[in-house]
């Protein structure tokens, strides 16, 4: 019998003029989220409102699970879709939908009938007193609640008539590609993945750059951000990730430079580039899964060392989230689990026993200047050596 979900989006109905847009955004992300499912989807905008309906078999768990990946859904309404064959029938479909349902339940309820189309015999309000009278009869243990309701019976009458009372909620935010994109520096740790996340989460498609140094760093590591990258893209669609060859360039600083400046001029040099990679494909800011004070390269003093050398604005979503709070987000999302795989990322082979906590600026500059015209070949060719990948 379900076998239509009603798509309930919060914030995108109030953007006025450009709504449809945000509708269309939204509609193009639905359809990338039930692609690889078997079935055909039919997915339509009516009215401010848009419906996924299952033109032949399909699977309920799975598209259901889906469309709870999709930003701008705040609820998922699984429909119930009957003929209309007049008001007496129509009662007696609500109280065999009611039964199957919550039989037994001591609820309080509430019936919303709408009319879409105005020839409907019968007007919203009297159809709410009929259908309410007819149920408490049917369920003496109900009470209506016209306030505070416990179940929201509501009833559209449509073409065909819809009843739903189930809201299985959906991510938030808005639908991707209706802010722009960003670059992601992602690393196989469990902060970058819910940084990405979050951005997307306001409508911000994703690409993403990860610094890898092999040997130091195996191929199961670079494996292991993939598939990070494609947990992320359950949510965000395609992500197109770099992954950029890092270990000259580490070995550059860390033979050139004072060992407890290593991260922060590693950390600069990561800037540089992955902001390199977002002006040449129109990411307009970067994006990290940096927090206040977490380790010494994310201080105050070092995280405006680091800001220092980019032009584009650097987003912080976890800036003031604790750890727990970003495990809290990472196990909701999926990542947590492949992020504590124990495999070496780079930045914690050249770390130092004491590295700086607050870096001066100036005394960083003056240690880079030693990395000389040998460093810009090195970035040059890191740039050039990249290797980009579709996840999805
Ligand atoms: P994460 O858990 O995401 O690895 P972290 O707590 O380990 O973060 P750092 O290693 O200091 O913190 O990195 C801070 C941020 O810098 C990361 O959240 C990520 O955005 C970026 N970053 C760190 N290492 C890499 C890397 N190898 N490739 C790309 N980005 C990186
Ligand atoms: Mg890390």
């Amino acid at each position: 019998m379900l076998h239509t979900f009603l798509i309930k989006y919060g914030e995108i109905a109030i953007k006025g003029k450009n709504r449809h847009l945000f509708e269309d955004a939204l509609i193009h992300q639905i359809k990338y989220a039930l692609k690889p499912l078997e079935g055909e989807f039919l997915i339509t905008k009516e009215q401010g409102r848009i419906y996924v309906e299952a033109q032949t078999d399909f699977d309920y768990e799975e598209t259901v699970e889906r469309l709870t990946h999709v930003f701008g859904i705040v609820g998922i309404c699984p429909v119930v879709q009957l003929t209309d064959e007049g008001f007496e029938k129509l009662a007696q479909d609500v109280i065999a939908y009611l039964k199957e349902r919550y039989e037994g339940q001591e609820l309080t309820f509430k019936v919303h009938a709408r009319r879409a189309r105005k020839d409907y015999p019968i007007e919203s309000m009297e159809l709410n007193a009929l259908l309410g009278g007819r149920i408490l009869e049917a369920f003496p243990k109900m009470r209506v609640d016209v306030h505070k309701p416990q179940l929201m019976l509501n009833i559209e009458i449509r073409k065909q008539i819809h009843i739903y009372s189930e809201v299985i909620p959906g991510p938030g935010g808005m639908p991707v590609g209706t802010n722009g994109k960003g670059m992601l520096l992602l690393s196989g740790g469990i902060d970058s993945p819910v940084a990405g996340y979050m951005i997307a989460k306001r409508g911000v498609k994703i690409d993403a750059t990860y610094f890898h140094a092999p040997p130091y760093t195996s191929e199961r590591a670079k494996e292991k951000v993939i598939d990070l990258a494609r947990i992320v893209a359950r949510y965000t669609g395609p992500i197109y990730l770099n992954i950029v060859n890092f270990t000259d360039i580490q070995l550059h600083i860390y033979e050139t430079c004072p060992h407890e400046e290593l991260t922060i001029i590693m950390r600069r040099y990561m800037m540089k580039i992955a902001e390199h990679f977002a002006k040449e494909t129109g990411s307009l800011g970067l994006i990290t899964g940096e927090s206040i004070g977490q380790v010494a390269s994310q201080t105050m003093q070092s995280l405006a060392a680091t800001n220092e050398v980019c032009t584009l604005p650097v987003y912080r979503p976890l800036i003031g989230f604790d750890k727990q709070e970003i495990i809290d987000v990472s196990e909701r999302i999926g990542t947590y689990e492949t992020s504590i795989l124990p495999y070496e990322d780079c930045c914690t082979i050249f770390v130092a026993k004491h590295p700086v906590t607050k870096p001066n600026l100036n005394i960083i500059k003056r240690s880079e200047q030693k990395l000389g015209e040998r460093m810009k070949e090195l970035v040059k060719t890191a740039i050039e050596t990249v290797e980009t990948i579709v996840v999805e």
